[in-house]
């Protein structure tokens, strides 16, 4: 199996879209950026996005006890947007930062390119017919070079010819496939990136699920090397131009282990 790696002009063209956005309707528009991901820690009921007016009439914008909010008995206190979002941000970045969870999801990455370049089957079909209509079209030529010239035989060269460029832009594609060659720097730069950039999309692909409490924090990440249940998402990795998502399939087990963190705003 391969990964399918989206074409940078695609992932350029969205990349643009977002950006456009961005400045666009998108501005005015508030994201809850762990929205979804919140669970309070003493029900278990799913924390949810509010908004409020301050005493000065300012918008405030909160986290709260959605258990809370439909009258139980939770004493979970509310916590402000910024100060939560930038907290577990902050707490990401520094996790992504330590050696020992870089040196995890190189091994990650290195395994998964070691599968990739043992599969070669595909490239080395189209290897094998570029040989065979090279062989064809060598044929044609001397065919040609001692005087045997017929429309027949520079239709089928030309037909030859332009099957021969198909292939080799093929062959190009299926090696595309098979590289991914990322130093541990740029692992970790992506993912610092990208946080700031897109904080809305790494949170969602990297954190499953957030346990709060009003003196600590739980954070529990998927696998930015995991398997995917409907084949459509895997890892991502940073390019000369950007990021760049990308699948790779099989793999159990986490490479991120849950984090406990000390609330203390
Ligand atoms: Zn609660």
């Amino acid at each position: 199996m391969y990964p399918q790696i989206v074409p940078t002009e695609t992932f350029e063209r969205v990349r643009a879209m977002v950006a456009k956005n961005k400045y666009g309707k998108r501005s005015t528009e508030v994201k809850y950026l762990l929205r979804h991901k919140l669970i309070c820690g003493y029900c278990g009921s799913p924390i949810s996005a509010e908004t409020g007016t301050g005493s000065n009439g300012q918008v405030v914008r909160y986290y709260k006890c959605l258990g809370r909010k439909r009258g139980s008995d939770c004493k979970k206190s509310m916590i402000r947007k910024e100060t939560l979002e930038n907290f577990v941000i902050d707490c990401i970045v520094k996790e992504l930062s330590k050696p020992d969870v870089i040196k995890r999801m190189v091994r990650g990455l290195s395994e998964a390119q070691e599968t990739l370049v043992k599969d070669k089957s595909c490239e080395n079909a189209l290897l094998k017919e570029k040989r065979h209509t090279q062989r064809v079209i060598d044929n044609i030529m001397s065919a040609i070079e001692q005087g045997v010239v017929t429309n027949t035989t520079t239709k089928r060269l030309k037909e030859l010819e332009l099957k021969l460029e198909e292939l080799e832009r093929k062959i190009v594609t299926e090696r595309s496939k098979t590289r991914i060659l990322l130093s541990e720097r740029e692992i970790r730069e992506y993912y610092e990136q990208a946080l700031r950039l897109e904080p809305q999309m790494l949170i969602n692909f990297l954190i499953k699920q957030i346990v709060l409490f009003d003196d600590k924090i739980e954070i529990y990440f998927n696998s930015p090397l995991r398997v995917s249940p409907d084949d459509s998402q895997g890892f991502s990795f940073a390019s000369e131009t950007g990021i760049m998502p990308c699948m790779i399939h099989n793999r159990k087990e986490p490479v991120l282990r849950p984090i406990r963190i000390e609330l203390r705003l």
